[in-house]
């Protein structure tokens, strides 16, 4: 999902990796190319205009960060757009004062509505909220069957009245039994068209005007792109739409659909589903969806984790001992510690732009590679953490380290070795901001 616009994006960030700060004109290409994978994606034309005009204020007024790279920051900038197109938290479902809560599900034909009124059912279901389904599809013989099969197989009641009756008056009776049963959500499933249609959503605010939903859900395919928008649009302006399930996130989908609902209704999607199975439906929250666009992994966390965790004085000092060659293995440890502060090896790794592919294997051999950079470390003196020369110059001082440390004299001049290599190599950047590579490597 979203690889197309993960792609895009990637490569603007490469544009803007290795610049100091966002400048005016540093950011047009990224922010070109952000504009293509969003028109890419299939989002709405206006949404992508008003999404690169936000993003480019907010880039062009942002403070340089300390310890956070550029392109890293307009990462974020543009993941807060993001959040901003979509939504910032997750919205739940409505719930009624006084059971049942009413909830009409809205949309085409093939969308999912069916297979979405189940999967909330038995979401429902799962945290203790007792459920009836309402098949009021009878256009559609098949469709009352369908509902009838899956509310069997997530054992969910399903109201119906056969394919004659009237599917207002199947909606209201709907509701009074769930009523007189004591149920606490009613769930109506509507009949949908190929496209929309006067009679469908007559009927629809028909239902809606009968049975008083609290909660009216578009189920919005999500591989339908452009159309969404155009869709959302229709409906919430003739029956007016509480909030959205985006279905079909598991394809192949370009991903557009669900900056759009949001911007158009200004009402939120609600969950997604991701699969055909009843199972398949999530809660959604725009802060994943928003990574997850950006294909990035979590960048953002980890600038916003480097904005809590770093202390910048501190972080000076650092980079003075770097360029003066006067980083020691005691300055190595501290910045080995900071990293683990921040979580995991593999959680940092992982985002990072570009690493995210790393595999679990490779992640786990840094992790360990840091581990055993530790414990050497750990038993050096004092004098040989402030100069690591001591120990170049010494087999006896690197076999009493390896021995102390559990690892093999070769171990230790390896690490040695490497962080002398690290020290000249750190000497000649030019630019901070990533965190030294990794000494003690066994390749
Ligand atoms: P309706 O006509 O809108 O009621 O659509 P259905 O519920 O009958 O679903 C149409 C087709 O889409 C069926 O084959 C479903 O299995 C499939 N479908 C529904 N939701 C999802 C989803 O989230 N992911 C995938 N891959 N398929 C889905």
């Amino acid at each position: 999902m979203f690889d197309a616009l993960s792609d895009r994006l990637d490569s603007a960030w490469k544009k803007l990796r290795g610049q100091d700060k966002i400048s005016q004109s540093n950011i047009q290409e990224a922010l070109r190319e952000v504009r293509r994978a969003l028109l890419e994606a299939d989002v709405n034309l206006q949404v992508v205009k008003d999404f690169i005009t936000e993003v480019e204020a907010k880039a062009q007024g942002a403070e340089v960060i300390s310890g956070v790279r550029p392109d890293q920051q307009f990462i974020k900038i543009v993941y807060d757009e993001l959040l901003g197109v979509m939504g910032e938290e997750n919205v739940p479902l409505a719930e009624a004062t006084t059971a049942p809560t009413i909830v009409l599900m809205a949309g085409l034909q093939g969308t999912g509505k069916t297979t979405a009124t189940a999967k909330l059912a038995l979401h429902l279901r799962k945290i203790n909220r007792s459920c009836m389904m309402v098949a009021t599809d009878v256009y559609r013989p098949a469709a009352i069957d369908q509902l009838k099969t899956l509310g069997k197989q997530i054992e969910v009641p399903v109201f119906d009245m056969g394919s004659d009756a009237n599917p207002v008056e199947i909606a209201r009776q709907g509701v009074e039994r769930a009523k007189a049963e004591g149920i606490d959500t009613v769930i109506i499933d509507t009949a949908g068209r190929l496209q929309i249609d006067q009679d469908m959503m007559g009927e629809l605010a028909r239902i809606k005007e009968t049975v008083q939903p609290h909660e009216i859900l578009l189920v919005v395919d999500a591989m339908t792109g452009q159309e969404a928008a155009s869709l959302t649009r229709t409906f919430h302006e003739q029956i007016g739409i509480t909030g959205a399930i985006l279905t079909k996130m598991d394809g192949d989908s370009r991903g557009g659909a669900a900056l759009s609902v949001r911007r158009i209704s200004g009402q939120p999607i609600k969950f997604i589903g991701v699969g055909e199975k009843v199972e398949a439906l999530q809660p959604f929250y725009p802060d994943r969806m928003a990574s997850r666009i950006l294909g990035m992994g979590d960048v953002l966390t980890l600038v916003e984790k480097a904005q809590e965790e770093i202390d910048f004085a501190d972080a000076e000092k650092m980079q003075e001992k770097i360029l003066s060659a006067k980083f020691d293995f005691t300055d190595f440890l501290k910045q080995m510690r900071l990293l683990k502060n921040m979580g995991s090896l593999g959680g940092i790794m992982k985002m990072l732009p570009g690493m995210n592919k790393l595999t679990d294997d490779q992640l786990k051999q840094g992790e360990t590679q840091l581990k055993r950079c530790e414990a050497m470390i750990n038993s050096m003196t004092h004098k040989e953490r402030r100069d690591p020369d001591l120990l170049a110059s010494s087999p006896s001082r690197r076999k009493r380290v390896a021995s102390g440390s559990g690892y093999k004299e070769p171990d230790v001049t390896k690490l040695v070795s490497d962080f002398q290599r690290m020290r000249t190599m750190m000497q000649q950047m030019t630019q901070g901001g990533g965190f030294p590579g990794m000494p003690g490597g066994s390749g």
